[in-house]
């Protein structure tokens, strides 16, 4: 039996994220790096032009069916869904940016509980590890998908790149040749 879900800011919430357009991967983005994110919500791809990205891609769209369950979601794109205990799963190929996939899931998990009014969790599996980590929307969770929101309207607005220092994701980003920091 899952809880009643009640959150303050669950009305200007979901007004910001339909008014935007945001979806999952914009939560990721955001507490990647603010530049990447800035592109994804200009829709400047260079995606395609990144072998690894590229392959990345082709590989999911021939051997990545997603689960029934999600089939129906508009704006939602999880893994798969379990209705009757109220949890979101994504699954990832790695364990890496932990706190960034949790705000995506976290995004996954506040939206299905504002429409269906049910407290949802998260469940993120890493594919290599065969672990799974669990996501609650907790009162911190809560606050920085409130902050993310705020900052993503923050960078819609912005005309110019935002500077971006170098970080380890920059290695295997498809936006480093635009950086500089390939
Ligand atoms: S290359 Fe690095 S700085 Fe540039 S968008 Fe990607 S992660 Fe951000």
């Amino acid at each position: 039996m899952t809880q009643t879900f009640h959150w303050n800011r669950s009305t200007a919430f979901s007004e910001r994220v339909d008014r935007l357009e945001l979806h999952g991967l914009h939560f990721q983005h955001i507490n990647l790096c603010r530049r990447r994110a800035w592109m994804y919500l200009h829709r400047i791809n260079f995606a395609q032009w990144n072998s690894r990205v590229a392959s990345g891609i082709a590989h999911q769209v021939t051997h990545h069916k997603r689960d029934r369950s999600v089939v129906g979601l508009f704006g939602l794109a999880p893994d798969r869904l379990d209705w009757e205990q109220a949890i979101v799963f994504e699954h990832k190929g790695t364990g890496g940016a932990a706190g960034a996939v949790d705000r995506q899931v976290g995004f996954y998990a506040v939206m299905l509980s504002i429409a269906t009014q049910r407290e949802w969790r998260g469940q993120v599996q890493v594919l290599t590890s065969r672990r799974g980590r669990e996501v609650l929307l907790d009162g911190p969770l809560l606050t920085g998908l409130w902050e993310d929101s705020i900052a993503l309207e923050e960078l819609i607005a912005t005309p110019q790149v935002p500077a971006a220092p170098r970080i380890g994701l920059c290695a295997s980003c498809s936006f480093a040749s635009f950086c500089g920091h390939d």
